[in-house]
């Protein structure tokens, strides 16, 4: 597939819902992808990518902002608090804040920096003990003690576990950021960003279907 089709799908799909193509954003996620295929993406004018990992990140995409203007960069893999730093200075959003260790980490180093990135919490929706991410139960009073670090958390982040049906867990993400009054939510990958689109996503993380197959090793 390419670019120009999955943009067209994403609009069908917001039309559908009756919602605008405006308000979902498209990640491009280029893990792993050989940079001459980053590179053919960001050629076709897209500049809205993700990454899982910081140190991956920044052997890539420093090069590519020379090269590109109005990159937007986001971190969607789990963060170590080790690197937290770096990847604040390399990302304009992170996904993938889970921990009040980490959270206070982003606070303290948002303080030195004088800025930080956009925040979502990952949410562990299908209670998947090998996945990161807050449980439901928990996820109001960790959103609330993100909160009242003074973060710019904008919304929740999720990934659907492999065999179930990922609207359940679009639907629960969708229901936990109402009540907490999030308008961000960053859910749908490649198999299943038309329903995501159709729960209320704003941000879609789409990687083989726009680049091909990760070819790992
Ligand atoms: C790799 C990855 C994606 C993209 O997955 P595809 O199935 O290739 O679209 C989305 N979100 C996260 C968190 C990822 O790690």
């Amino acid at each position: 597939m390419s670019l120009s089709e999955i943009t067209a799908r994403v609009a069908t799909a917001a039309e559908q819902a009756g919602r605008s193509t405006d308000d979902v954003s498209l990640i491009a996620v280029s893990k792993v992808q050989p940079n001459a295929r980053v590179a053919a993406v960001l050629d076709e004018g897209h500049r809205i990518f993700g990454e899982n990992k910081v140190q991956e990140a920044a052997g890539k995409w420093p090069a590519f902002r020379e090269l590109y203007d109005g990159i937007e960069l986001h971190l969607i893999g789990p963060l170590q608090t080790n690197k937290a730093k770096q990847a604040m200075q390399l990302a304009q959003a992170i996904h993938t804040v889970d921990r009040p260790k980490l959270a206070q980490t982003i606070a303290r180093h948002a303080q030195n920096l004088g800025f930080c990135p956009d925040l979502f919490i990952q949410v562990n929706t299908g209670e998947e003990p090998q996945k990161a991410g807050v449980l439901p139960a928990e996820a109001d009073s960790f959103i609330a003690e993100v909160r009242a670090l003074d973060l710019p958390l904008r919304g929740l982040m999720c990934i659907p576990p492999v065999e179930e049906e990922p609207s359940l867990h679009f639907a629960l993400l969708a229901k936990i950021a109402a009540r907490n009054d999030l308008t961000g939510l960053s859910m749908g990958m490649s198999s299943d960003f038309e329903s995501a689109i159709a729960l209320g996503a704003t941000h879609i993380r789409v990687g083989s279907a726009i680049f091909g197959e990760r070819v790992y090793g």
